[in-house]
């Protein structure tokens, strides 16, 4: 059975005062997109496309490969930032989803056959992944999108291994190693490079 997923945000009530400060840990960046960027994502470009709106809350809408973010009234400088970054981030999660899901079951398939009832994408800080029990729901760090995919590959191997092992014990570092041979290299990686992964800025093109 396919797995399901969800975004695990609403994407289309974010009030002003919704928008919290948040703290980085880990040297992550902040993640930020703006207008007129163009993202790049599991072989999708999203266009980012940003208009001044006049109702209470600021949305998102994709349409092809553009996000259309029509913001709340009066928002603008760090605000609009903010709210730019937050709906392109979800807009991007939820256009990207049904291939995510598919690499995650065919990974599964091919190394595991565990069964897993969610997945989704976070804006984690200081983690690149992580498995809850509870739920049997993996959440992947957005960032992931913007690793080399045989990275993506390696941090979704470590979450699927987690529906077994509960731990990193030498039997769960076993059953990542059967599945990816040289998962160390990954780890490797993103250790040296994980913190300055994002979504990069492209200049704004100039307007006709
Ligand atoms: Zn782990």
């Amino acid at each position: 059975m396919a797995t399901r997923y969800e975004i695990p945000f609403r994407l289309f009530f974010i009030g002003r005062r919704a928008v919290r400060r948040r703290v980085y840990s880990g040297g992550m960046k902040r993640i930020d997109i703006r207008d007129g960027q163009t993202v790049s994502a599991m072989g999708k470009n999203f266009t980012i496309s940003v208009s001044d709106g006049a109702g209470k809350s600021s949305r998102a809408r994709t349409e092809n490969d553009t996000v259309n973010i029509l913001l709340a009234e009066g928002i603008d400088g760090r605000q609009k930032n903010k709210h730019v970054s937050l709906l392109a981030r979800k807009a991007i999660s939820k256009s990207v989803m049904p291939d995510l899901a598919a690499k995650v079951d065919g990974i599964n398939a091919r190394h595991f056959c565990f069964g897993l009832s969610r997945l989704g994408l976070k804006d984690q800080k200081g983690r690149w992944g992580s498995y809850s029990k509870g739920t049997n729901s993996i959440y992947l760090n957005f960032r992931l999108l913007f690793a080399p995919e045989d990275v993506l590959d390696y941090v979704i191997v470590h979450e699927l291994a987690h529906i077994k092992e509960l731990n990193h014990s030498r039997n769960f570092w076993r059953l990542v190693e059967n599945a990816m041979p040289d998962y160390k290299e990954k780890r490797k990686w993103l250790r040296k490079n994980g913190a300055a992964l994002g979504p990069s800025i492209a200049p704004k093109p100039p307007q006709s």
